[in-house]
């Protein structure tokens, strides 16, 4: 006999993405993503959150059975509301083939307010659903709602010895959205708890739900990857898709030479047709020509973390913790080296600072690879550290950009499959140079593993070897850029 499964609001919100994931989260999970050390993270982040907000309330119990222990859990809610508890934490109920546990449960007289916690920094639609869902079950199994509400983080708080949780998240009156959201509840808890339990699974074509409102991790499972040098390949070709397949065409080398594109896409056609590179020489040179020297190869590793982990620091503030630096002072002359990152879990941002200011010196273009990040990330210290503001300000101007050559489509090749970045460009480039072999491949990925030594979700072991990691791959940031700045001086034959 197939087990009975409830509807919990996490999957009333996948069966509302797709009902295809909500039956193969049930009866085939093998066949999606693993969670990875990043989802762990922001799963661990999530429950940091909660926590938080928990902290909002003073007279608050938490309903401690786990998952495996709902029917406990159920229990245990029914008797602290029966005792006369003023606020739940996971509180639990059933109504029908429906199972919620609320973040906060709130009472008030004889009626209950329903507090969702959100690590985002703002309401979004899919929240909505997620709190009809649990005003549905708890007022149906007895516990009236009359107040539907959602937290989330607040990402203009300043944090100044340790976390204020009334300031660190806002709350929002919900009840009148969740209301509309109550007209459709009945017919759709009615069509998911009919796919829990159908024996085949539903048939549904990929589309926009497979990323909105969340990756969907079946995404690999139902989507064919797409064919190498495909139309798809094509940069903000999104557009152009839905014509090529009407015309039936598949590879970028079938495109007609007279069809309509922008002179990028044009040039990545001529290229994937001829299997050379296109270059246009003398743009190149015309941005080549606007460097000052000495040249600053430099790159930024970066954080964003939810929880700011210390004094003034704003939750999401993307923030730097780690650079490297390649110096050439004078033309043809080989680069110097340098490079930051703490060894010690502390606050990076004032030596981080320091040592940047020092070694960038008054004059010289500073080469970056998207140098809008790099900006930005300044800017972001120069509001936190207004000590250094005016120092830091100074270097903006001397940013100079090393993607524009490959953004602009002036050095476009069939083999950089429609990116411009520097992860697929290098290796095209420069062959010698790559990021396969090292340990991390990519600024995700850093910043992660720095994040999981702040959290202290690594052990001091595991960051000795995560710290030579980090250095090597922010080292092949900047050595990368040094590279390919030779390329582009050898094909505009600029010496
Ligand atoms: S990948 Fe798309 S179609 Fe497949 S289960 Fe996920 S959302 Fe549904």
């Amino acid at each position: 006999m197939a087990s009975f499964h409830y509807l919990t609001k996490t999957r009333y919100m996948q069966g509302l993405q797709c009902p295809k994931l909500l039956w193969l989260s049930i009866n085939e999970p093998e066949l999606g993503a693993e969670t990875d050390e990043a989802t762990q993270h922001l799963f661990n982040v999530g429950k940091r959150v909660g926590e938080i907000a928990q902290k909002r309330y003073q007279d608050g119990v938490l309903i401690a059975e786990g998952h495996m222990h709902l029917q406990d859990a159920i229990h245990s809610t029914e008797a602290y509301a029966e005792s006369g508890a003023l606020a739940m934490f996971e509180a639990t109920a059933k109504f029908e083939t429906v199972l919620c546990r609320a973040d906060i449960l709130k009472r008030i007289k004889k009626e209950w307010e329903i507090h969702e916690v959100k690590m985002s920094t703002k309401v979004k639609d899919e929240h909505l659903d997620d709190l009809a869902i649990q005003r549905y079950c708890f007022d149906r199994a007895g516990y009236p709602i009359n107040k539907t509400c959602l937290m989330h983080v607040n990402n203009k708080y300043v944090r100044t010895g340790g976390i204020d949780p009334m300031q660190f998240l806002i709350e929002e009156d919900m009840t009148e959205a969740v209301s509309k959201k109550m007209a459709y509840i009945e017919t759709n808890v009615s069509d998911l708890s009919k796919v829990l339990t159908c024996e085949k699974c539903p048939v549904v074509k990929p589309g926009d739900q497979c990323r909105k409102p969340y990756d969907c991790p079946f995404f690999d499972h139902c989507n064919e990857p797409h064919k190498e040098y495909s139309i798809y390949e094509l940069p903000r070709g999104q557009k152009l898709y839905p014509i090529f397949q009407k015309l039936g065409i598949e590879l970028i080398r079938d495109i007609p030479e007279d069809f309509k594109l922008s002179e990028r896409n044009r040039r990545i056609v001529q290229s994937n047709k001829t299997g050379k590179p296109v270059i246009d020489e003398k743009d190149i040179r015309d941005h080549l020509g606007t460097l000052e020297y000495p040249l600053y190869y430099f790159d930024f590793e970066t954080i964003n973390p939810a929880i700011p982990p210390y004094d003034n620091w704003r939750p999401y503030q993307t923030t730097p913790f780690q650079f490297s630096l390649h110096i050439q002072k004078n033309k043809g002359k080989e680069c110097e080296h340098y490079e930051f990152l703490l060894k010690e879990a502390a606050d990076p941002r004032r030596p981080l600072i320091e040592s940047m200011l020092k070694l960038l010196g008054k004059k010289g273009s500073i080469i970056a690879w998207k140098k809008s990040f790099e900006i930005m990330v300044i800017k972001n210290m120069a509001e936190m550290f207004p000590e250094y503001k005016e120092q830091l300000l100074d270097l903006v101007p001397r940013f100079w950009d090393l993607i524009t050559p490959f953004q602009s489509g002036d050095y476009v090749h069939y083999d950089f499959h429609g990116s411009a970045s520097i992860k697929d460009v290098l290796p095209v480039l420069v062959p010698s140079l790559s990021y396969e072999k090292l340990e991390i491949q990519e600024g995700g990925t850093a910043g992660l593993k720095y994040e999981l030594w702040l959290s202290g979700e690594m052990e001091e072991k595991e960051w000795q070897k995560t710290h030579k990691n980090l250095l090597e791959y922010c080292g092949l940031d900047t050595l990368a850029m040094v590279e390919i700045m030779r390329v582009l001086y050898c094909a505009s034959s600029t010496f």
